[in-house]
Parts: structure tokens; sequence; C-alpha cells
């Protein structure tokens, strides 16, 4: 058999591998979007390296949209075949993947009117483009889902079976175990989609995979540890009370809107209940975040002890009495209008598009106000860009003066850091043959390459994009 990678190929995003066995048959391990706005995200999300109709089944990790975003566009394009996921995963991309239809319809909008605007300016005669897919593309999307549980084995077909097991990155992530029988011999090939972390909120610690002879894995943080997860708590206390006691000022969250935020509005959850979070007004501005809760409460089988132990204290995690969400884009607005001391958990998590880019704009310019970056903000993002504290930022055609206070906490990261990860697939040693690592920018890759190899596995490869492995 064989596998190409036709994405996170020395980088983090449009995770998307392509197995084929022996007798032609084509399992598709992800069917992520390349995220980011410049024209080679849309020149990869306007192609495929191989034919939609030919691929058999899809198995996907996880929910986000690096992952699953192009799951719409591979069934518009011709894909006529299952795809398996996790209960919880199969209900997170309904609401998904209808969020990420509208975003590509809005942002092509956006994008036709400058094009419009240019061509009369410049006389060009300039295509417009159209949306990778629409809203109408999700519903047939999603009759194709075959939600399944973790720790059970699930026959594909003949020759293929499948295993999911918790992957604690988000609600539902598996990493994917398959057993492949062919030429009268079995193998067994791991991907571990994105690798969680142990002791993090709401999540179950993930779990070591079965022994695998081929492990795709992930390496976004194979270069470096986080700061410890114990004074997590402690710590987003601390900035609330810098920013909206002391300073008086608003505290604006860009999360990314499923996961991170319902991790943060538990945290909150908790220091209401324990009466310490003094009457602050608490936002969250992003609709998608709000459609995630009720997923987040019917899959308490994604839940840790610690979750469910709370949830005896108070059973709803994910609602206090000074907390709210904004649904509209007017309530939206409102927020920004209103000068007084308040936290605004918004998306995206990379402010490369939503609301949070207004909250940017509106707030940046205010001394008195703190960014809380939390998440993963690729080299070329907008969050990226603010973590470097500029001067100016540039928005919606103005420069901002950067005033506001940025500050980090790299504790909620959902992706494993080194350690972890070796951690994570210590049980593999002795065992697999060859291990490639996907979703990670090169220069990480290469420094975890080494550090592998120091912790005695050998036979390492980092495929580039499009690469061809024979297994
Ligand atoms: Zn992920």
């Amino acid at each position: 058999m064989q596998i190409r990678f036709n994405g996170a190929a020395r980088q983090v995003t449009g995770s998307c591998h392509l197995l084929t066995l022996n007798n032609g048959f084509k399992i598709l391990l992800d069917c992520g979007l390349f995220q980011g706005h410049g024209k080679q995200s849309w020149l990869e999300n306007n192609k495929w390296n191989f034919k939609p109709e030919e691929i058999d089944v899809v198995i996907v990790s996880h929910a986000h949209t690096d992952h699953t975003g192009r799951l719409p566009q591979l069934v518009r394009d011709g894909f006529k075949g299952r795809i398996y996921s996790t209960s919880a995963t199969k209900d997170l991309c309904a609401i998904m993947l209808l969020d990420s239809a509208k975003i590509q319809e809005k942002d092509i909008e956006w994008y036709n009117d400058k094009l419009l605007d240019k061509r009369k300016k410049e006389k060009k005669d300039l295509e417009p483009r159209v949306p990778l897919y629409t809203s109408e593309d999700i519903e047939p999307t999603m009759r194709k889902f075959i939600s399944c549980p973790y720790e059970k084995w699930i026959k594909v077909n003949e020759d293929v079976d499948l295993f999911f097991r918790d992957a604690g990155h988000i609600l539902g992530s598996a990493t994917v175990t398959l057993r492949i029988r062919e030429n009268g011999s079995e193998k067994t090939i791991g991907f571990t989609g994105d690798i969680g972390r142990p002791d993090r909120p709401i999540l179950k610690d993930p779990i070591p995979m079965p022994e695998a002879d081929y492990l795709i894995m992930e390496s976004t943080y194979g270069d470096r540890l986080h700061e410890s997860k114990s004074d997590q708590f402690d710590q987003l206390l601390h900035v609330i009370e810098n920013t909206c006691l002391k300073k008086k000022g608003k505290l604006i969250i860009p999360a990314f809107s499923i996961g991170r935020t319902q991790e943060i509005i538990y945290i909150m959850d908790q220091m209401a209940t324990a009466g310490i979070l003094q009457k602050i007004p608490v936002y969250v501005d992003s609709p998608l975040a709000i459609n995630a809760i009720p997923v987040f409460t019917a899959h308490p089988e994604c839940f840790d002890k610690e979750m469910h132990d709370y949830m005896l204290l108070d059973s709803n995690p994910f609602g206090f009495n000074d907390l709210h969400y904004t649904r509209s884009v007017e309530e939206s607005k409102a927020i920004n209008s209103n000068r007084k001391p308040a936290i605004i958990i918004s998306a995206s998590g990379m402010m490369i598009a939503g609301r949070i880019r207004h909250h940017l704009f509106n707030n940046v310019e205010d001394p008195k106000n703190t960014f809380l970056m939390v998440g993963y903000c690729s080299p070329d993002s907008t969050g990226a860009h603010l973590m470097r504290q500029p001067e100016t930022i540039h928005l919606f055609g103005e420069d901002k003066m950067v005033r506001a206070d940025v500050v980090r906490m790299d504790s909620f990261s959902a992706h494993a850091d080194k350690k972890e990860m070796l951690d994570f697939i210590s049980n593999q040693k002795g065992h697999v043959e060859k291990i490639m690592l996907v979703h990670g920018e090169y220069e990480t890759q290469k420094a975890f390459k080494s550090e592998l190899r120091h912790n005695g596995f050998d036979h390492i490869i980092i495929p580039e994009m499009n690469e061809l492995v024979w297994l």
C-alpha cells in the first residue's frame, strides 16, 4: 500500500492523507481546509491531488476546520462513500461545516465586491471567485457520516478494520488505528490526528494508541514545552483582575469557537461558583461557539471525572449570572460601544476572520485593555502579528496604534508539547517501523525528528506536500 500527503505536510493546515491499498481501495484520512487568507491557501483549496469520486471512505480525526473543512467540497465534487467519525465529531461537524460555508459565502462576496472596484479602476478583466461550497452542500455531506463509538473495532470492509481512541484534543477528537490485511499479512497503521494534553479542563486525557507498524504523527509543538497547567486558574484570574478591576478595561480573548471557548467559560463558571469573579460581565461573541454548547452537553461520554464531579454541584457548567451569549451583529456592536470593564471571548482564535477583528479594531488603541492570547497562531496570522507587539496594526484599511497590553498564556494549548508527545508514543518504541511527521512547521519538525531519534525511534520521515510513501 502507499500513502500520499495532500496537506499538513511541513505546515499545520489542510490535514489530508490518502492511503491506497494494493487492491485500489482508497481511504482518505482527514479532509481539512488550508486556512489563511493568502493566494496560496486559495489555490490549494481549489484543487484536489486525487479524484474525489475515486475515494472509497473518509475517516476524520476531529472536527477542527483544518481537518474536516473540505468535506462538503469533496462530496460536491463527486465523493460517494461513507465518512467515519466519532459521534461528537459528527455533531460538531454539523454546526462547524455550516459555519464554514457561511464564512466562505461572505468572504467571496467581499472579495468579488473589491474585485469589481479594481476592475473599474484598472480596467483589467479579473475573474470573480466562487465559494468552495455553500450551505446547500452541508446536508448531503452530513448524510454520509457514520458515527462510531470509541474503543470498538469497526469493520470498514473485508480487509480493513477501524478503531477510534480518545485523543483528548477537542470534544470527540480521536486517534485513528487501521488494521489492514493484504497479501496474506496484516499491518497496523496509526494516525494521531491532533494529540491533546493530560489534565485539561472538560476532556479526558489522551490515551496512547494501540501499537502500530506505521505511524502518521502530528508535530505542531515538537520543539517546545508548554508552561505548567497547574496555575492556569490563578493566572487567568490575575489577568482578569489586573485588566477589569485595576485598569478598569476590557479583557479580550481571541479563542477557537470549538474547544478553547468552552474551556474558558467552564473555568470562569468555576470562578463564579466560587464567588471570585466580582460581577464582571462576560460576553461570548461567537455564534459558532454558542451553537457548540448544546453539542458539548449532549456528549458527557467525552468528559473527564472532574467535569462529572463539578456537574453534581452545578448542572450547567457553561452558564452563570454574568455570562452573556451574543448572537446578533447588533448585540456584538453594542459590546463595543459600552466602555465599562468586561470580558469578551470571540473568534477566530488566530484573528484571521470573524467578530474578533472588530474587537481588535475598536479596543487595541486603549492602554486600559488587554488581549489575552491563549492559542496557536500561524506565523502569518493577525494573532501572531499582535503577539510580536508591533507599534501599529493594519486593519480594515486603517493603521491602529497597539497600546493595549498583549498577554500570552500557553497553558491552554490543546496540542501536546514535545515531552507530552514523546510520552504519548512511548508504547510504540521497538515496534513502529516508520514514523511520518505531519502537521508542523518544517523547522519544528526537524527539531522533533532529532528528539525522537534521541529517544530511540528510527526511520522518521518528514514528507513534503504530495510526497508518496510506500508502506
Ligand atoms: Zn485540532
